[in-house]
């Protein structure tokens, strides 16, 4: 393992290439990447209680109550694999689930908060076209050669257009981003953690960039 562990937040507005970048930032600091989203999607597609009660609430655009989603990320953040560090991808969004989560990392806080930036009207574009595997989660583009005969190629699942996806509820969680999330920002800025990183350019472009910020402030920090 060449770099340390990081304790990480990445936010931007659904789109912004969040899911991508903290898969491949998450194998490149040997930490878990917890996706809020992907857990609710597994528990959907496992038709477990929480699936069933998250289910219609996502399907809307809409957040699961911030109780749920805190005991949620409490337990997976206790599990051994979260001890080096861990990259959060849609957790937290709203100012509860932040104090919340300060709360339950006050032994071992948040290292940075990366925020993608990423103008709305591209973000419309990109989430139309996206594409997610309906078993492992993986995320295409509609155009992708790799899934030119409706195959995920690491898994044989399928790749669909989520509920969320759709039109209607594209426009729905962004506004739910602007009005319940968007303040988490100035939040984290005034704390000294946040760093605004572009998120336009090859996904290599954007991994750098936000390899660069990580491994300066992780450099910077010995605890
Ligand atoms: P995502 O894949 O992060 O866009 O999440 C998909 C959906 O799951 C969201 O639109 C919400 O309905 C729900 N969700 C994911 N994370 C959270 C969270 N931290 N708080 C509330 N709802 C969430």
């Amino acid at each position: 393992m060449d770099r340390p562990g990081v304790r990480m937040i990445i936010m931007g507005r659904q789109g912004a290439g969040k899911g991508t970048q903290a898969t491949r930032l998450a194998a490149a600091c040997s930490v878990p990447h917890i996706s809020t989203g992907d857990m609710l999607r597994a528990a959907v597609r496992e038709g477990t209680d929480l699936g069933l009660r998250a289910k219609a609430i996502m399907d809307a655009g809409d957040l699961v109550p911030d109780e749920v989603m805190i005991g949620i990320v409490g337990e997976r953040l206790d599990r051994d694999d979260a001890n080096r560090g861990w990259i959060l991808d849609g957790f937290p969004r709203t100012v509860g689930q932040a104090e919340a989560l300060a709360d339950i990392t006050a032994q071992a806080p948040v290292d940075v908060v990366v925020e993608l930036v990423v103008p709305n009207e591209i973000v419309v574009e990109r989430l139309s076209a996206r594409r997610t595997c309906d078993s492992c989660g993986t995320i295409y583009s509609v155009g992708d050669a790799a899934i030119a005969d409706g195959v995920c190629p690491k898994c044989g699942g399928t790749p669909v257009q989520r509920d969320d996806d759709k039109p209607e509820a594209i426009l729905h969680r962004l506004e739910v981003y602007e009005r319940d999330t968007s303040p988490l920002l100035g939040h984290y800025r005034s704390l000294d953690l946040l760093e605004s990183v572009d998120g336009l350019g090859s996904e290599d472009e954007v991994h750098a960039r936000i390899l660069a910020v990580v491994d300066a402030r992780v450099a910077s920090d010995p605890s």
